[in-house]
């Protein structure tokens, strides 16, 4: 917290304005646009509650296929699944850890057929409703590239940005828009649940450059209601949107975004430049076209991952594996994209991720240090 939380929200019960709807909804909303360098924010109630507006409004439908990384959290398939549609794996890539452009675009040429009702994955026989990459740990994947191969395949772009809040692509932040994509066609969500870069308690953003896009998710996003007395709603609508509260402690949040970011690139490079002598460790890349928010640092360890993980929470250091990949979840019902998702597969085997919180003092990150070299120097990774 920056200490200006307690003020807004107070604000919020004294005005009694708590719930769905409010000034500081506006102002967040505003204020978030602005910093993301998008022309609309439309504020929800959680990141995965964001993806799903943005699929529902990329027109994705029931029997169709979303396309996504394989390591991923959770969210965005479960978002894929909630439309009744069925997410398709690609591998990440082993230089950058982002979703890999290359095997993509093979996917879709060599296992993809264009019909007059839209393209279509020839090893299932359904339809390809969406892209969806997932920015991984802070950093982005080429946001350029995708929006290229979108527009090449005539698919909407639903871009999961709830790591990398406070990163820029190109210079510029991750709501902008690309100049290889229509804004038509592109949603931007990112996420405020307690371990983002910012929270809000619990909440999220659909970022995006179009006007009419805006007002249609807006609209998704408050139960589709029509007219401004009549309860009257014109389709399926969702009660999605943040309270005035959350979005009182988002304005403040906000405010420390910049110094936030700061504060975990600086964490980001005490660990890279201790790490990096050893050769056997991968540190966390950053991918070239990105300052990246460095929202979760993580580093390769090696195929004993999981007792190092062991012995640090053993010594009191919180630390965590990266996420099972999205295929080897039966209930979200993932197909590969035929193309095997071998970086993925290593990555989850290798990586563990360090204490990357901005309330992280010098002494305690020394000390994660010192117990992590210890293991090291150990010889157990030779
Ligand atoms: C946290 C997260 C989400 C979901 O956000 P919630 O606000 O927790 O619903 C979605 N995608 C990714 C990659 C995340 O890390």
């Amino acid at each position: 917290m920056t200490g200006q939380e307690q003020a807004y929200i107070q604000k919020a019960l004294d005005d009694n304005w708590v719930s769905y709807a409010g000034p500081y909804v506006d102002k967040f909303e505003t204020e978030l646009a602005e910093r993301t360098d998008a022309a609309y924010a439309v504020a929800t109630n959680s990141g995965t509650s964001a993806i799903h507006l943005a699929l529902i409004a990329a027109g994705v439908t029931p029997g169709t296929e979303v396309i996504m990384p394989n390591l991923s959290f959770v969210a965005p398939a479960n978002a894929v699944r909630y439309c009744g549609a069925h997410p398709i794996v690609v591998d990440v890539s082993s230089d950058e850890w982002q979703i890999d452009v290359d095997k993509l675009n093979y996917f879709l040429e060599e296992h993809c057929e264009r019909k007059t009702t839209g393209l279509w994955n020839k090893d299932t026989k359904r339809q390809i409703g969406a892209l969806l990459p997932v920015h991984l740990l802070g950093g982005m994947a080429d946001v350029d590239e995708l929006a290229k191969t979108s527009t090449k395949y005539d698919l909407p772009l639903v871009e999961d940005a709830a790591e990398c809040l406070g990163a820029s692509y190109k210079g510029r932040a991750i709501g902008a828009p690309s100049r290889h994509i229509s804004n038509e066609r592109r949603f931007v969500c990112t996420s405020f649940n307690g371990n983002k870069v910012i929270t809000t308690g619990g909440g999220g953003a659909v970022l995006m450059n179009d006007s009419d896009l805006s007002r249609k998710v807006r609209h998704l996003a408050t139960t589709a209601k029509s007219t401004r007395i009549e309860f009257e709603h014109d389709c399926l609508g969702f009660n999605y949107r943040m309270t005035n509260i959350a979005a009182a402690m988002g304005l403040a949040q906000l405010e420390a975004l910049n110094s936030y970011v700061q504060k975990k690139r600086k964490i980001a490079s005490v660990y890279t430049d201790a790490l990096s002598a050893t050769t056997f460790i991968g540190v966390h890349p950053e991918p070239k076209e990105c300052r990246s928010s460095f929202w979760l640092y993580s580093c390769s360890v090696g195929p004993r991952s999981r007792e190092i993980i062991d012995r640090l929470i053993t010594r009191g250091i919180q630390v965590r594996p990266l996420w099972g990949q999205i295929d080897t979840m039966p209930h979200l019902g993932a197909e590969q994209c035929g193309v095997a998702c071998d970086v993925a597969e290593m990555l989850y085997r290798n990586v563990i991720s360090l204490p990357s919180s901005v309330d992280l003092t010098t002494e305690e990150q020394d000390r994660v240090l010192d117990e992590f070299t210890g293991i090291i120097n150990s010889g157990m990774l030779e």
